[in-house]
């Protein structure tokens, strides 16, 4: 974690969701859900995750229940942006979704099932719930199953971390044969166990150049917090726009950074 910058002279904080403000697929927990209310009644926030919209239900707003007008200042990116929603007083609503046709989604899923058997990929004997997700905007591959987290709670995430650890190569060979099958999207290693397949052109930067035209903030006025901001992470994308960048190594640390900036705001 860098030195803080001078964030009164920021007008938005832009927050990744997993290991910046949550466990990965886990909800924010007590401390940080009180510390981001807090923020919200003082700047504008945005999160932008490759995870879906239900992700960001479950594991931000399901305990913020914030005041309308601290809601006023919240935005919501998922699925790498390719998705936004705000709130209209007490509603949150859609504001845009680009949906990739079913025609690239099957095209997707189909080059999944070959990439497993280039590479001789074996799934593990249990996953929970769906390994190849269609997202609409986005189609996501979680090599123990969308649902692990949900399921096993504190155990998933677990085993998810040992899984990365275990078979780190298996996942990099998998993306390299993906994205050799599929040379017009984008396929990226994210997350501890998953791959995010995405049209070319959308990952956080273009959730930051979404931020600047439709809420008409420039870069300079942005500041990110993100735990994936080294080379091949799924928040470097937003080191080439120019906004300032903050890397964390886990919630406890954004916790300290959000900290530190409710004691000048
Ligand atoms: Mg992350």
């Amino acid at each position: 974690m860098q030195a803080p910058m001078d964030i009164t002279q920021k007008k938005i904080v832009i927050f990744d969701l997993d290991g910046t403000l949550t466990e990965t697929k886990s909800p924010m927990d007590g401390e940080m859900t009180g510390l981001f209310r807090q923020l919200l009644e003082k700047k504008r926030v945005a999160v932008i995750s490759g995870g879906g919209f239900g992700q960001f239900k479950k594991q931000l707003l399901a305990a913020l229940q914030c005041s309308p007008e601290s809601c006023a200042n919240l935005f919501l990116f998922p699925t790498s942006a390719t998705r936004f929603y705000k709130y209209q007083g007490d509603d949150l609503v859609e504001v845009y979704a680009d949906l990739m046709t079913v025609e690239e989604r099957r095209k997707i899923k189909e080059a999944f099932e070959r990439a497993f058997e280039d590479i001789g990929y074996q799934h593990p004997e249990k996953v929970y719930g769906e390994i190849v997700e269609d997202r609409g905007t986005q189609v996501t591959f979680s090599a123990l199953g969308q649902d692990i987290a949900d399921v096993l709670g504190e155990e998933g995430v677990r085993q998810k971390k040992e899984f990365r650890v275990k078979h780190e190569q298996k996942l990099k060979e998998l993306t390299a044969a993906v994205a050799s099958r599929l040379p017009e999207f984008e396929v990226r290693l994210a997350g501890h166990t998953s791959i995010d397949v995405t049209r070319k052109g959308i990952d956080k930067a273009y959730g930051i150049h979404q931020i600047e035209k439709l809420l008409g903030i420039s870069r300079a006025q942005m500041l990110f917090v993100g735990d994936a901001l080294y080379e091949g992470g799924n928040d470097y994308a937003t080191k080439r726009t120019g906004v300032e960048c903050i890397a964390v190594t886990g919630p406890e640390e954004t916790k300290q950074l959000i900290r530190s900036w409710l004691n000048v705001l």
